[in-house]
């Protein structure tokens, strides 16, 4: 199986990216963001939780982020591999994914990030929140993301790179290119 972990700051590009990536490789495709915002479309207490906290930028807690993916491991028994998005973003959830994925007798196969300049990044956050009406893509909300991206997510490449399953691809021109990329760099490592 490959479980790709597609990694990058908020307006990195990762969530258009990993539609291409899962449709390539036949992956599952599970983004934590995504997973969140339907938590709160229903109301449950999960989105309750994790509502004011989106809003701010802030992280929602571990243990919050860790029960779902759990359960969406277990779902998981026809799937070709899994490309996670915006998960893990702190180094604790890192190592409870590792632990996660070796009870199923798996592991990380690669983590690659896509680098975008800061001020590209601010500017498609913006934009995205004029077309999508996103309540965190205000300029606020934006630089505390990034702020918690510099501070508790960035570690985590440090994680994988002492695994050896880190690679960094360009983030920034024509999107096909970065695909093209993308998937080149996933093919060497598999
Ligand atoms: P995203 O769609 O990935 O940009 O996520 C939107 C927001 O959901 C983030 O700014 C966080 O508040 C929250 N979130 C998503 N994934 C995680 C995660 N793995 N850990 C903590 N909070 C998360």
């Amino acid at each position: 199986m490959l479980n790709i972990i597609i990694f990058g700051s908020p307006g990195s590009g990762k969530g258009t990216q990993s539609a291409f990536i899962k449709d390539y490789f036949n992956l599952t495709h599970i983004s934590t963001g995504d997973l969140l915002r339907s938590e709160i479309k229903k109301g449950s207490e999960i989105g309750k939780k994790a509502e004011g906290l989106i809003a701010e930028g802030k992280l929602v807690p571990d243990e919050v982020i860790l029960g779902m993916i759990q359960i969406k491991l277990q779902e998981l028994t026809e799937s070709k591999g899994v490309i996670f998005d915006g998960f893990p973003r702190t180094v604790e959830q890192a190592r409870a994914l590792d632990k996660m994925l070796s009870e199923l007798n798996q592991e990380v196969t690669l983590l690659v990030e896509l680098e975008v300049e800061r001020e590209e990044l601010i500017k498609r956050i913006i934009k995205r929140g004029e077309e999508s009406g996103r309540v965190d893509d205000n300029e606020a909300s934006v630089k505390e993301r990034l702020k918690v991206y510099a501070e508790s997510t960035m570690p985590v490449i440090e994680h994988y790179k002492e695994q050896g399953k880190y690679v960094a691809v360009p983030g920034m021109g024509e999107i096909a290119e970065i695909t093209k990329n993308l998937i080149s760099a996933i093919d060497s490592k598999r």
